[in-house]
């Protein structure tokens, strides 16, 4: 079995030589026990936050989908598919069931219902990322049909979902974007504007007339400069859901560029403006899953996903995603 430990903490951004590839010997199945295969394996902007919680050297942390080969346990039959968020960076994992009531992203539970989707899509728009955009949005924004919508991060797991939801919705969507071609792609999945914020020369001045009626819902995927800009143009009453913060992950002292207070912003216009973990909706993910699915194979949302081949590459794939590599969701195949 293989797998890939991390040696020390990330100092900035991540490097290949963060990682060490290395081999693990497997014990036998105790009872409950069944031995895993990873298929796809996840990379995910939260890795990189929650890796200060490791203890280095340790085996590095993330989602899978993996096929049971050896099972001593009936839930998890030998052949079954699991998704998985607490195997980590392995091959082949010895797992075992935990307690429905402490289930979250970071769990093991079966595949759920994919209704013939791919089984990578358990890593993406029926998984973690896709409860994210569901509920993070709906529940947090409250969008009404005709409101405007921004979104960051537009073209990546979470974001592209979002946008599309919106447009669901009866929402005017603006998406912010690194690259000319995930604009391009944006546009095609039917967000009503695209802006690169890379190259963007005035994005005040490209936000006010991409939304004359201002804005009324911010899914804020990147905070610092530019969630500030966006904020500027909010509405009264308006709502911001603050799902990440990615501008600021990769700095060095975790604090990310200097930003003017929010708060005059948030009084002012009596925004809503509120955090918050997939966690808060995982007992309710069936919920998400029943209409992404719906919505997938109804064509009304449109996945992509962005594979890169090979174990060995997960550093690669990692740091690439984090660089803006990934249009979609950046996954694994072994
Ligand atoms: P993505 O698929 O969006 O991949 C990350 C993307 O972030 C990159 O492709 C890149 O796209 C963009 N990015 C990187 N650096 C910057 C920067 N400095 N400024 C702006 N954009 C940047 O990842 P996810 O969809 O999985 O995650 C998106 C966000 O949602 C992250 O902040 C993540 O932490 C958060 N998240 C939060 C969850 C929660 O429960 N609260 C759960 C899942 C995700 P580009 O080319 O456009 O720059």
């Amino acid at each position: 079995a293989d797998k890939f430990t991390l040696l020390h903490h990330f100092e900035g951004f991540p490097k290949t030589n963060d990682f060490r590839l290395e081999s693990e010997e497997l014990g036998g199945l105790k009872p409950g026990q069944f031995l895993c295969q990873a298929e796809y394996l996840s990379v995910d902007p939260y890795l990189r936050p929650f890796s200060k919680r490791l203890n280095p050297p340790s085996t590095m942390i993330g989602a899978q989908v993996a096929k049971v080969l050896e099972s001593k346990n009936d839930k998890y039959p030998a052949g079954s598919y699991v998704v998985a968020g607490n195997l980590g960076w392995r091959t082949l994992s010895v797992a075992e069931d935990q307690p429905e009531d402490g289930r979250s992203f970071t769990g093991l539970e079966p595949l759920p219902e994919l209704g013939g989707l791919p089984r990578s899509y358990a890593l993406g728009v029926i998984g973690m990322p896709g409860v994210t955009a569901y509920f993070g949005f709906l529940e947090l924004c409250q969008p009404k049909e005709g409101e405007t919508v921004v979104v960051t991060g537009a073209a990546g797991a979470v974001g592209s979902l979002v946008g599309q939801i919106a447009k669901i919705k009866g929402c005017r969507v603006i998406g912010f974007a690194g690259t000319d071609d995930k604009c391009a792609w944006i546009r095609q999945l039917g967000f009503d504007v695209a802006i690169n914020y890379k190259t963007c020369a005035d994005i005040d001045a490209a936000l006010k007339e991409a939304a004359p009626k201002g804005i009324d819902c911010y899914f804020d995927n990147v905070g610092g400069m530019l969630s500030h800009r966006i904020r500027q143009q909010m509405n009264l009453f308006g709502r911001s859901s603050v799902c990440g913060a990615i501008s600021s992950y990769n700095d060095k002292t975790g604090q990310g560029a200097q930003v003017p207070a929010p708060e005059m912003d948030i009084v002012f216009k009596q925004l809503r403006v509120e955090g918050f973990v997939n966690d808060r909706w995982w007992h309710r993910r069936e919920e998400a899953f029943k209409d992404m699915v719906a919505w997938v194979r109804e064509g009304k949302i449109k996945v992509q996903e962005t594979v890169t081949t090979g174990f060995e590459k997960m550093p690669q794939a990692f740091i690439g995603m984090l660089k803006g590599q990934n249009t979609g969701k950046a996954v694994v195949k072994v």
